[in-house]
């Protein structure tokens, strides 16, 4: 089965399930740059940086925990344009939650958020690990939780996390970054696409996870200028 066909599968899913899920915008002319798992001190002003270098835009699906000890670089986001999304507080898997804590969880994250901007209507909302976008249950949680609620999930990701376990060297480091770089901006379907992309992945342990984030966000930001492809703001409807 192609990419492509795989995707529409997924989307046709997804269309049967209660609380819609986004896979793609419904917008073709640029693509949504969505970087997941900050605010982090190593990764964060880098990424900004980046970002105002390229005039590029993205939407941020934060930890709550992580902004709440970083709550300058949550503003600073927000002050760079960005959106800040909910992606959880503690980055649990939802679907193997009860109700009560999905709701518990998500609203600890939102009192982090809601203190750098006011609540999006309607409410993207990333699952961590990208898990439950297909589980009933869990869409009941949601919309008991919040009645305007959208997952957003992506249309590509490089498997960026992965990175520095593939390298030995800062040279190692560039030459990945710039290969996996290639592979989410490749061209194929690119108009259009919810890209995924990691401020320092939750679970990354290597020393060098943060300097991965920034070098490969960078990589980005130049082939889809390259491109000519826009980064645009999510919405979603
Ligand atoms: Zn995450």
């Amino acid at each position: 089965m192609t990419f492509g066909a795989t995707l529409d599968k997924l989307v046709r899913t997804a269309r049967g399930l209660p609380v819609p899920v986004l896979h793609r915008l419904s917008e073709a002319g640029g693509v949504a740059l969505t970087i997941d798992d900050g605010p982090t001190p190593d990764a964060t002003p880098g990424i900004l940086e980046a970002l105002r270098r390229h005039k590029a835009v993205a939407t941020f699906f934060v930890s709550g925990e992580r902004a709440a000890a970083q709550p300058e670089l949550l503003a600073a986001m927000v002050g760079d344009g960005h959106r800040v999304c909910n992606h959880g507080f503690a980055h649990l898997r939802l679907d193997q939650l009860d109700e009560a804590a999905v709701a518990a969880d998500l609203d600890r994250a939102e009192k982090v958020l809601g203190r750098a901007r006011p609540a999006p209507s309607p409410y993207p909302l990333r699952l961590p690990f990208g898990e439950g976008w297909r589980s009933r249950s869990l869409h009941r949680a949601l919309l008991a939780w919040h009645s305007d609620v959208r997952i957003v999930h992506w249309t590509r990701h490089a498997h960026d996390w992965e990175i520095v376990g593939r390298c030995q060297s800062s040279a190692d480091l560039g030459h990945e970054c710039r290969r996996a770089a290639a592979e989410l901006t490749a061209s194929k379907g690119l108009p259009g696409a919810i890209l995924l992309a990691h401020d320092r992945p939750i679970d990354a342990t290597h020393p060098l996870s943060g300097a991965a984030s920034v070098i490969f966000i960078e990589h980005v930001l130049e082939m889809l200028a390259q491109a000519a492809i826009p980064t645009l703001p999510l919405r979603v409807q």
